[in-house]
């Protein structure tokens, strides 16, 4: 029925596919950091990491993470141990990193921009045997032992090698990432993993040749792994993003044509979009890595307008199976052509990396869940044996285990699999995995909340709405508690807007109705109130206030009004700066979403 499939099983009520990767390719070392150490021996004279501030050489980095590694064994790091790394986007994070790998411990990278609290609760529950970075603006990791990152301590280390401590079975790194029981997952991943991917992604990109990516997402995303271990393993230069890297810059940054690899996620695409405002046929990287949400046509066809001569592929995978099992390539070919597509059609994520098994039955409907199998699987979530036990779950006669995604997918009649979406309550914003229960169980637990329900809206835009038993509306829009929140959640993850409701809205078969909730969030998202009211008349800033209501969608927009809390995010708000340019007024995307209010983003600009 299908020639491309590898495996083909009738079920009683649908198919089940299996689409394997090719097997029997002999890894060629035991991690990552053994391959990176054999670069640093190679070109020891070439640019390995370039940060804004410092860059420095193979030969530099192999002394670095020589001596903290070194340094790491002496204060007791040992196979297993997991080591928090604290620090913005520098050489010296890449150094920390990779010493970690070196002494044989695993990181845990501790996003400085996370709250606090998150922060500690990650250090208590991976049981961080101690944590490397800046102390400065550090919180305090329930007393763990810190060591600090910059180059003078550690200058007085002997830089002598040290052998690399990490086997295949080791624990590389943990990764967090928001879990609907309320508190995020660790997902444990180990050295083979690691390597089988970075493996990967030599053959596929590099050719023999040193490949330079840019790194401009946070490391606590797995996404950036890519970026961050490709360059080092091929001799290429990996160029790091400022820490405050504006999506401006983002546009700019991709133009250069010296970089063979970045990033993106669709909602990157649109935010070139924005920022590139109808311009095209730019000069591009060699290759943009799509991955982490669902890739459509029409955003294939606005990269490639914009950047012709890049590549584009599709590349799908959860943190469970280590950053990417799959890969399509995007270019115009026998194997894909665009216009197959419609323009709000998912493309392919294609076929799987080698040692990898993907898996779909599919249901009379045509689509089923996606289940992974291989080398490349995490060995499950930390401290949580039940979830891992429902999760990783054992099959077949081999007993292989297969991680069960969540994600609805197809195979088609090339035998490449296309993922449509989810079928419960995981979403991305901005990219950002997001559990909606995670924000729900956060709001439960605020004085006088009875119930709770999130929804993620795309109408005007991307926005999440939480609906909000107990509480009157007044308590819902304080400071205060938008501020509690913000202590507690990522950014990413606290609602735009909190709206009062007297019951939560429950379907024929007594279960939450976020459809009804999504509705509602919509309906009033794209009507406004007014109490202030904005300018009016034709002078500038009444001009701004009009831009802003245009680019939200909304009728209009009030000086008391909060950016985020209408639904604004990133890509509307460079959308914003870019409409007031043209009008002739300076307006920083980061200051329309840093600002608690319209009128202060606007201050300064003369009526
Ligand atoms: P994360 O663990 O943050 O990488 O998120 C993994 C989830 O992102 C997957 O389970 C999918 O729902 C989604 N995802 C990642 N890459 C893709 C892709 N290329 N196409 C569709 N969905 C994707």
């Amino acid at each position: 029925m299908n020639r491309f499939v590898d495996e083909m099983t009738e079920l009683s009520a649908g198919v089940r596919y299996s689409l394997k990767g090719l097997e029997g390719i002999a890894p060629s070392a035991s991690s990552v950091v053994e391959l990176i150490d054999r670069q640093c021996a190679r070109t020891p004279g070439a640019v390995a990491v370039s940060g804004a501030e410092r860059r420095i050489g193979y030969a530099e980095l192999a002394g670095d993470v020589s001596r903290l590694a070194r340094r790491l064994r002496q204060e007791g790091v040992r196979p297993g141990q997991v080591v928090g790394v604290s620090a913005e986007r520098s050489p010296e994070l890449v150094v920390a990193l990779l010493a970690v790998l070196k002494a044989g411990g695993a990181f845990l990278y501790l996003d400085p921009a996370l709250p606090a609290e998150r922060l500690g609760f990650m250090v208590e529950d991976a049981d961080a045997a101690l944590v490397l970075g800046g102390q400065e603006r550090q919180p305090d990791f329930g007393g763990r032992r810190a060591l600090p990152l910059d180059a003078q301590p550690l200058a007085d280390e002997v830089a002598e090698d040290v052998e690399v401590a990490a086997a295949p079975g080791d624990l590389a790194y943990v990764i967090y990432t928001s879990g609907s029981t309320g508190r995020p997952k660790g997902i444990l991943v180990e050295h083979a993993g690691l390597l089988n991917y970075v493996e990967w992604l030599v053959a596929e990109f590099s050719a023999g040749q040193p490949v330079t990516s840019l790194l401009h997402s946070p490391l606590g995303f797995d996404f950036s792994l890519s970026s961050l271990f490709l360059p080092l393993v091929t001799g290429g230069e990996l160029r790091l993003a400022p820490a405050e890297f504006e999506h401006e810059s983002l546009a700019e940054a991709i133009q250069d044509q010296s970089l063979d690899l970045v990033r993106l996620t669709p909602s990157h695409i649109e935010v070139l979009r924005a920022a590139l405002d109808g311009r095209r046929d730019l000069p591009g990287a060699r290759v943009l890595l799509i991955g982490g949400e669902v890739l459509r046509a029409d955003q294939v066809a606005a990269l490639r307008a914009l950047f012709p001569s890049a590549s584009l592929y599709n590349h799908y995978g959860p943190a469970e199976a280590i950053v990417g099992r799959c890969f399509q390539r995007l270019d115009e070919s026998e194997e894909f052509r665009l216009a197959d597509y419609a323009p709000g059609d998912p493309v392919p994520v294609g076929r799987p990396i080698p040692h990898t098994e993907l898996v779909v039955e599919q249901g009379p409907d045509g689509a089923g869940e996606l289940l992974i199998a291989g080398l490349g699987l995490a060995r499950g979530y930390l401290n949580l044996p039940e979830l891992t036990a429902s999760s990783f779950v054992r099959s077949g006669a081999d007993g292989r285990v297969y991680y069960r995604t969540g994600d609805q997918a197809v195979v088609d009649g090339h035998g490449r699999l296309t993922v449509l979406g989810r079928a419960d309550d995981q979403v991305k914003v901005r990219g950002y995995r997001v559990e909606l229960g995670e924000i729900e169980a956060a709001l439960r637990t605020v004085d006088g909340v009875r119930a709770a329900a999130v929804v993620r809206t795309v109408r005007p835009h991307e926005a999440l709405w939480a609906f909000v038993v107990g509480p009157g509306q007044s308590r819902l829009d304080a400071p205060e508690l938008r501020a509690d929140l913000q202590r507690r959640l990522p950014a990413y993850m606290v609602p735009h807007r909190l709206l009062a409701l007297d019951e939560l809205p429950l379907s024929a078969h007594r279960k939450l109705d976020r459809a009804a909730l999504v509705a509602e969030a919509e309906r009033i998202g794209l009507t406004a109130t007014d109490d202030v009211a904005p300018p009016a008349g034709g002078g500038r800033l009444a001009e701004a206030y009009r831009a802003c209501a245009q680019v939200l969608g909304v009728a209009e927009v009030r000086p008391t009004d909060n950016f985020l809390a209408l639904g604004g995010d990133s890509i509307t708000a460079m959308k914003l700066a870019a409409a007031c340019r043209r009008l002739g007024i300076g307006l920083r995307s980061v200051r329309v979403l840093a600002t608690d209010t319209l009128a202060e983003a606007f201050a300064g600009i003369e009526n």
